[in-house]
């Protein structure tokens, strides 16, 4: 009793020398990455699952829930007090107010905790009374895995690839003009590094805007805090022999500094810290966009994914102390599909990140595909056209505000339908077209107890947390 009781006082007073949160200390933690590129749809899945954690009416497939073995959830403190807050009741308030609209996407790293009050299982549930289970939901930019290429790259090797990527992408050649004439090894003036950097980040945004995501550094375009600071002011220059206070010896010493201040950093305070992650990839999108976004999407996955697979770098390795144990791969907004189709976007959506997965199995992390939609804009409608029945759906156009009924394509059984002629380079799709509409979301009215409507965030859910709520 007495040693109970010492324990226990210990316990807590390390608990608030560390942190500000109360009991915390003896719970457990699990710690959720939710990524994917610009505009995959992370604000809409965080805001939508959190919503749908805290009043579980739609979650059937979540077994925690269903059983009600989740007997309450609340929003906490969050550990990190440096880390900006996700914004969740904004972000839910767009989505549900009398005139919805999507909310701001993420622009940088943000967290969020959510705790859950579960009646344990097993043999322990009669004896113990319900637990705590903290729940960290921690949002960041995909484009930031991307650099962990950079640092096993060299100033000159970076630059080398990235001239050779201006090349041959669009708006390449409005920086490579502007390097022409420029002496690198001429003295560092700021105004002439800032017009560089901003001609570089110029190219990368009609690049991304064609459909390019694969490229480096991820801060470029989403510079969140470090918008203007030196760090983030270099631009790849041609290799050259420069003296000190050179435009390229400076460059190199910045790109150094990003790696170091910007990029390990990251790694080691958000990324090594993770227990299971959710990477959300607008497939749709890229389909409708043409092959050679599928291309580029799978090649940016493939990229993305190396960061899951710790052995792949020195760096990563060292830090790794605990490992992500469970990977969903996510092709979003599948609410732009009649259901009957939700099988081949997960066929797609599979076979996108199999390459990655086979040549390493995610260091033993379970992984799935899965087709969903965080927030569901449309309603399913089937109609006769032509003497044929044809599955649509139905939503409320994102401009002009006019009800629509849609058919975005009948996507094919086998995926190498779509990523063999991405493969081999060709520009359009032979025998088909594949639309995206921007629906609104819908206005809802939700009854006590009910979050909003989804596609199967529930069994995301379960793959994600399940084992961790019994
Ligand atoms: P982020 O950049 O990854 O944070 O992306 P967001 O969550 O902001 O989503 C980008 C856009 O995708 C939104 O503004 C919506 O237009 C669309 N979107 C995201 N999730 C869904 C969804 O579940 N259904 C539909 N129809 N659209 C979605």
């Amino acid at each position: 009793m007495v040693i109970g009781t010492i324990a226990d006082t210990l316990g807590r007073g390390i608990e608030g020398v560390t942190s500000t949160v109360a009991e915390s200390f003896l719970d457990p933690v699990i710690r959720l990455g939710v990524t994917g590129l610009s505009r995959a749809g992370k604000t809409v899945f965080i805001t939508a699952l959190v919503a749908n954690l805290l009043d579980r009416g739609r979650m059937p497939g979540l077994a925690a829930a269903q059983s009600g073995r989740i007997q309450a959830a609340f929003l906490q403190p969050q550990p990190d007090d440096t880390v900006p807050r996700f914004e969740f009741e904004t972000h839910l308030a767009a989505l549900t107010g009398p005139a919805p609209f999507w909310p701001e996407s993420t622009r940088q790293v943000s967290e969020l905790r959510l705790s859950l009050r579960v009646q344990p299982t097993g043999l322990l549930s009669g004896l113990s009374g319900p637990r705590t289970v903290h729940l960290d939901i921690v949002d960041y930019p995909g484009e930031w895995l991307l650099d962990l290429a950079v640092l096993d790259q060299s100033y000159d090797q970076w630059a080398a690839d990235a001239l050779a990527q201006a090349k041959t992408r669009p708006g390449g050649a409005g920086y490579l003009a502007c390097l022409a004439g420029l002496d690198p090894a001429a003295r560092l003036q700021e105004p002439r590094a800032q017009a560089l950097a901003k001609a570089y980040t110029e190219y990368l945004t009609t690049a991304r805007a064609a459909g390019f995501s694969d490229y480096t550094p991820g801060r470029f375009l989403l510079p969140g805090e470090l918008e203007g600071s030196p760090v983030l002011t270099f631009a790849p220059l041609p290799p050259s022999a420069a003296p000190r206070g050179s435009l390229a010896r400076e460059f190199a010493r910045r790109y150094e500094a990003y790696k170091s201040q910007v990029v390990k950093p990251f790694f080691r305070n958000h990324f090594a810290r993770l227990d299971r992650q959710i990477v959300l990839v607008d497939a749709l999108g890229a389909i409708h966009s043409g092959p050679p976004a599928v291309e580029d999407l799978r090649r940016t996955m493939a990229h993305i994914l190396g960061a899951f697979r710790p052995g792949r770098n020195r760096f990563l390795t060292a830090l790794m102390g605990r490992r992500i144990d469970r990977i969903l791969f996510a092709a979003t907004k599948a609410d732009h599909l009649h259901h009957s189709q939700h099988p081949k976007l997960t066929a797609i959506m599979d076979a996108l990140v199999r390459d990655a997965r086979d040549r390493a199995d995610f260091a033993g992390a379970q992984t799935r595909a899965m087709a969903i939609a965080a927030l569901r804009a449309t309603v399913e409608e089937t109609r006769t056209h032509d003497g044929a029945e044809v599955d649509l759906v139905r939503g409320t156009l994102l401009e002009g505000g006019k009800q629509a009924a849609f058919y975005p394509g009948d996507l094919p059984e086998d995926p190498k339908a779509l990523l063999v002629p991405a493969r081999q380079g060709d520009a359009t799709w032979l025998d088909a077209d594949f639309d995206v509409m921007r629906f609104a979301p819908a206005r809802l009215a939700l009854k006590p107890g009910e979050g909003p409507p989804h596609i199967r965030l529930d069994s995301a859910a379960d793959f994600l947390l399940g084992d961790k709520l019994r």
